[in-house]
C-alpha cells in the first residue's frame, strides 16, 4: 500500500485522514496534512419499518356442490308426485338401479344425472360452495437490504 500523498510505501498500518473532505490513506509522515479519521466503526442501524401489507382475502370458488341430503330430497320429490322409482328412471332416462342407489345414498350421482333430476323436479340439488381464505398479516423480522442503513459519522472539527 502506498501513501496517497507522498507515494511512499506505507510500513505497518497506514493512517486514515480526512483531507478537504476526502478520505486518504497515508504514511505516518503525511498524517499531519489532514485530520485523522476518528476510529468510529460504521454503525449498522436496523430500522424497523412497519410493514403495511393489506389483508389479503382470497375467495376460492369450489363450484357447485351437491347438497348433503340430496337423496332425501329426491325421494321426497318423487313420492310427492306419486312416481315410483321406475317412473322417475324413465323420465330421466336412467336405470332404476341408479335411482335406487341415489335414494339410498349409495352413490353420488353424476353431474348430468343431477341436472336431469333438478330439471324433472324443478329443484336445486346443488349449492354454491366458496372457501374464504384470509391471509394473516405477515410480520417479517428478517431485514431486507433496504432496511439496513449505514450511517457514517464524521468528526466535526
Ligand atoms: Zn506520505
Amino acid at each position: 500500500m502506498e501513501c496517497e500523498i507522498c507515494g511512499r510505501e506505507i510500513r505497518g498500518r497506514g493512517f486514515k485522514i480526512i483531507v478537504e473532505g476526502s478520505e486518504m490513506t497515508v504514511c505516518e509522515h503525511c498524517k499531519d496534512y489532514g485530520v485523522e479519521k476518528p476510529n468510529v466503526p460504521q454503525k449498522k442501524v436496523l430500522i424497523s419499518r412497519p410493514i403495511s401489507k393489506p389483508k389479503v382475502s382470497t375467495t376460492i370458488d369450489l363450484g357447485d356442490e351437491l347438497v348433503e341430503n340430496f337423496h332425501i330430497i329426491i325421494r321426497r320429490e318423487r313420492e310427492k308426485r306419486g312416481w315410483s322409482q321406475e317412473d322417475l328412471a324413465k323420465r330421466i332416462k336412467e336405470k332404476v338401479s341408479l335411482i335406487r342407489k341415489i335414494e339410498n345414498a349409495e352413490i353420488t350421482p353424476e353431474p348430468e344425472v343431477i341436472e336431469k333430476l333438478e330439471r324433472v323436479f324443478d329443484i336445486k340439488l346443488r349449492e354454491r360452495v366458496e372457501e374464504v381464505k384470509v391471509e394473516k398479516k405477515r410480520i417479517d423480522l428478517t431485514p431486507t437490504l433496504g432496511d439496513i442503513v449505514v450511517i457514517k459519522r464524521k468528526k466535526k472539527s
